[in-house]
């Protein structure tokens, strides 16, 4: 069906955000040497360590992107939890088991990574148009006029909006974000410097009941911790003092306060337009999921805006909605858990978290043609495997890989892995 399917030479594509979403495709973009701008309202990027947990599926795409020896460099792996029980003693445990690389999945376990951080390694090359928000988008002939707040106005082929759970794109656009917002359940999380306390674990203090007191997470690569907390009138030191007196808090960094917040748009395309992570899908943070999915969203539209084919492009809308979806799902139920004090509430230990079991089988490019398919079907994540000089991951990189004629890089991976084996 898609056999003609080439690169065409499209106009300009305005990102609009750029927290880890709209950085990822400007990547992309920039590999398939389309043109685009990405411009973000904020005059800095996020220097917040907020989400700091990468899934094994986005580190597969950071390592397409070129971009996995300076990430895993940067990171951690999990450390171990230790838990500061009410009655004095301590407990430990893992979020999840250290799992071994093997040959088709290089990279079994979540990195920890501060967020800024990510931001830091996947801007490092792009022109992010800083101070520059989005106030007003208009349809013309071919595209869509875009205004923004220093008065410029720019054409463009299309825009994507990537700006985060308020997105003015979506609101633009007149797309519903429907869900709920939980207003009772509002945690602090902040970026300390403190003294006392031994940067080997990921501390947690219970309250009584199960109930969750303060979290003390070291951040791999940086001299900081990560709290988090119920939210308090009790400052960052007065929290991390109330559970132990030795420890000093000497600064206190980025801080924010949320509301666990679930909510998805009802389409992800509007014409020309595009929603891509927060912007199409806010999730509880618990099972680290949102950042991942939004990298992924980025990644499954960056190929197909430079297909410029609408058809490919319908199918962003129609594989990434169920994933959100689904993830919306899973976040939620975790964040229940840990609301209603379960037991091993914070255990990450259900493999479908490190989505590489995500897949787009059933879709419109992903036809299963085979009588009786193998263990990899059409619509799956290609499995690495070693090959004499290099590996199927490397053989699969690139901008313009044989198969894409074919399909699309994700479509074609399955393909390309088939045929080598
Ligand atoms: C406490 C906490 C912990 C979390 N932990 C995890 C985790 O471990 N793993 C995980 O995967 N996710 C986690 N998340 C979620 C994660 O932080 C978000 O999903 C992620 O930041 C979304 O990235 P984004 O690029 O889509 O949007 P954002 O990071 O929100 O970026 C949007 C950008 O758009 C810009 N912008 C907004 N409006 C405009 C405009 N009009 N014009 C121009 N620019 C604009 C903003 O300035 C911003 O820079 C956590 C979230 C929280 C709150």
């Amino acid at each position: 069906m898609f056999t003609e399917l080439i690169f065409t030479e499209t106009g300009l594509t305005v990102i609009v955000g750029a927290g880890p979403t709209g950085l990822t495709l400007a990547r992309q973009l920039g590999r398939y040497g389309l043109p685009y701008r990405i411009v973000d309202r904020s005059p800095k990027l996020f220097d917040g360590s907020r989400a700091k947990g990468l899934q094994p599926r986005t580190l597969e795409i950071l390592d397409d992107l070129g971009l996995i020896s300076r990430f895993l460099a940067a990171g951690g792996a999990y450390p171990p939890l230790r838990a500061h029980l009410p009655g004095g003693g301590t407990h430990e445990f893992r979020l999840d088991e250290l799992h071994d690389p093997v040959p088709s999945v290089p990279y079994p376990n979540l990195l920890m990574i501060p967020q800024w951080r990510t931001s830091e390694l996947l801007a490092d090359g792009i022109a992010v148009e800083l101070g520059t928000g989005l106030t007003g988008l208009t349809r013309i002939d071919g595209g869509m006029r875009v205004t923004l707040d220093t008065g410029e106005t720019v054409d463009a082929r299309y825009v994507v909006g990537a700006d985060g759970g308020g997105s003015t794109v979506r609101k633009l656009l007149g797309i519903g974000f429907e869900g709920e917002t939980h207003e009772e359940e509002r945690m602090l999380v902040a970026d300390v410097r403190l003294t006392g306390l031994d940067r080997d674990h990921w501390h947690v203090w219970p309250g009584p009941e199960r109930t969750f007191r303060l979290g003390l997470c070291p951040l791999p690569g940086t001299d900081w911790f990560q709290l988090t907390a119920p939210a308090s009138p009790l400052s960052p030191a007065g929290l991390v003092a109330a559970v132990d007196p030795s420890i000093t808090v000497t600064e206190v960094g980025w801080t924010s306060e949320y509301r666990a917040n679930v909510r998805m748009a009802s389409r992800f395309r509007d014409g020309d337009v595009f929603l891509a992570g927060d912007a199409a899908h806010v999730h509880s943070p618990a099972g680290g999921q949102g950042l991942n999915t939004g990298i992924q969203d980025a990644y499954n539209l960056g190929w197909k805006l430079a297909t410029g084919s609408s058809t490919i492009l319908d199918t962003y809308e129609e594989e990434r909605l169920p994933v959100a979806a689904a993830v919306l799902g899973i976040s939620t139920r975790l964040h229940r858990r840990h609301a209603d004090g379960e037991e091993d509430a914070m255990r990450r230990d259900d493999p479908v978290l490190r989505q590489l079991s995500l897949n787009y089988r059933g879709t419109t490019l992903a036809a299963e043609h085979r009588p009786q398919p193998g263990a990899v079907r059409a619509g799956d994540r290609a499995p690495d495997a070693p090959l004499t000089n290099s590996r199927v991951f490397d053989l699969l990189r690139g901008r313009t890989p044989p198969c894409w004629l074919s399909a699309g890089p994700e479509s074609c991976r399955s393909f390309r892995f088939r045929s080598v084996m």
